[in-house]
């Protein structure tokens, strides 16, 4: 192995001297403005990697475009999406919940079923269709159903309960789109199946407000109980008489709702009817001794655990399946105040109401273009990545013909890689190799090829070494080892 040197000049081997400045990363990191990092960036933050500036894709003509309501997620994005989804896998499985897939198609009536016939999401929402077998399928609005088909049909009921199960993916609905509302958007969601007890309401509220808050986002939770299938009638006629007086105010929409499911009133957006529901009764006033209890406790554990959460005695959620406790989380500032990050709640009659046997079960959604919309309005970067191990730069036809072994040897041997083999540029590769924020560069030029050696370049330091291209593999390993 050939002696470590600061480079001063040419580096014996043919290969010009590199015209990057790796030093300068340091420096810049420095004078980087103050931003808020999802977690405590580790020492050695590589450098933010410079974003490209977002393009706003122009229309081409004669090439189908992207559905209405639907976006790619580019490159650029990942980052954000690697970082939420890091998080939400991190901390349901630190509290014990299980990974699910369910398909992203199923049977309408699934839907239909579980949500309430009379939801916005079921009357208006849903893309359904007849498939080629002349079956009526839905692409799944939301996660709970899925979930509880696959609990039933599963026999979960077998396995010691609370059964906890989580998902990621995407949920499909037919709204008008607007700024943080898409046809297309996914969601992470928790479900628990199997216990009443208020503590596993109070467990999941806190992973939704610790999800937040891993990734930076101060949230607050809105908390409200709807009862349950004892207490919740004498509410609802409360209800339909105080709306009755006030039918002519109302919305066609909530007309309608007045009859077949006056609670749905309460989430009505229009301004006419958002405004009657301040002088609504309240539930809570309604609830029974049993409803009571479970709502005060869920409370108590969340002020043990410190998370914020104000009383909402108007909150109703989207979907008819939930009993007792029913939460939202907003952004804590911002304009984004009213904006739900997610929400759920307890659902015990949806297991049997669907074929299963009677089981309690408590979840929630929440939406992640809404979590990166966040992270974006307050200016909070993402979890810094680790840039790879190694860039492989290579320098004319034969030189790219052995990075590309090298390349495959060192991928073997677990070490992070990048490497760019169609560019002709030393400087540009490392340019990216320091952009990447990579830990060294092994360069292959001519004279490392004739000489059967590859040059390897620390790129915080600057130092270069003449390695032989047999022990380059050892020789990086070493390196990474030693730090
Ligand atoms: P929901 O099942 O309606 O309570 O939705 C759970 C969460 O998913 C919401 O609180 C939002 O954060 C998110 N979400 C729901 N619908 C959409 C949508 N159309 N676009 C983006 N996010 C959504």
């Amino acid at each position: 192995m050939a002696m470590t040197k600061k480079t001063s000049g040419k580096p014996k081997g043919g290969v010009k001297k590199p015209q990057a400045k790796p030093a300068k990363r340091d420096a810049a990191s420095k004078k980087a403005p103050a931003k808020k990092v999802a977690k405590p960036a580790p020492k050695k933050a590589p450098q933010k990697e410079q974003q490209p500036k977002p393009v706003v894709a122009p229309r081409v003509r004669g090439v189908p475009q992207v559905l209405r309501g639907m976006k790619d997620v580019l490159p650029q994005e990942q980052r954000y999406w690697r970082s939420i989804k890091m998080a939400a896998d991190e901390l349901a499985r630190a509290y014990g919940f299980e990974m699910i897939e369910t398909p992203i198609l199923e049977e309408t009536s699934l839907f239909a079923r579980s949500a309430g016939t009379q939801t916005d999401v079921v009357e208006k929402e849903m893309f359904s269709f007849i498939d080629k077998g002349g079956s009526n399928v839905t692409l799944r609005p939301e996660g709970t159903a899925p979930a509880v088909r696959a609990y039933i049909i599963h026999g979960m009921l077998n396995l010691p309960q609370p059964v906890k199960l989580y998902y990621i993916g995407p949920m499909f609905r037919h709204e008008r789109p607007q700024h943080g509302r898409y046809r297309q958007h996914y969601q992470f969601g928790v479900e628990v199946f199997g216990d009443d007890n208020p503590v596993l309401d109070a467990e999941i509220i806190m992973l939704a407000h610790l999800f937040y808050k891993e990734i930076g986002v101060k949230s607050v939770v809105r908390i409200n109980s709807l009862g349950c299938n004892d207490c919740r009638p004498a509410y609802r006629e409360q209800l339909v008489n105080y709306f009755r007086m006030k039918r002519a105010q109302l919305c066609e929409d909530c007309k309608r709702r007045l009859a077949k499911n006056p609670l749905r009133l309460l989430d009505c957006k229009e301004e006419g009817c958002a405004a009657l529901k301040e002088g609504a009764p309240q539930i809570v006033d309604s609830l029974d001794e049993k409803c009571k209890d479970h709502l005060m406790r869920v409370l108590e554990y969340l002020d043990d655990l410190q998370v914020p959460y104000a009383l909402d005695p108007h909150l109703v959620r989207g979907f008819d399946y939930y009993t007792r406790t029913v939460f939202e989380l907003v952004p804590e500032e911002g304009d984004g105040a009213q904006v739900a990050l997610g929400g759920g709640g307890r659902y015990d009659s949806l297991v049997e109401q669907m074929g299963g046997r009677p089981t309690p079960a408590c979840g929630f959604g929440l939406g992640l273009e809404r979590a990166i919309l966040q992270m974006k309005a307050q200016e909070i970067e993402p979890q810094p990545e680790k840039g790879p191990d190694v860039f492989v730069a290579q320098l004319g036809d034969s030189a790219r013909r052995k990075a590309f072994v090298l390349f495959e040897d060192l991928r073997g041997a677990g070490i992070k890689l990048a490497g760019n083999f169609t560019k002709n540029s030393l400087k540009g590769q490392l340019e990216t190799a320091n952009r990447l924020g990579a830990r060294y560069t092994a360069i292959l030029g001519q004279q490392e090829v004739l000489d059967e050696t590859v040059l390897i370049r620390d790129m915080e330091s600057g130092m270069q070494e003449i390695v032989d291209y047999k022990k380059a593999v050892n020789a990086l390993k070493k390196k990474l080892e030693n730090g």
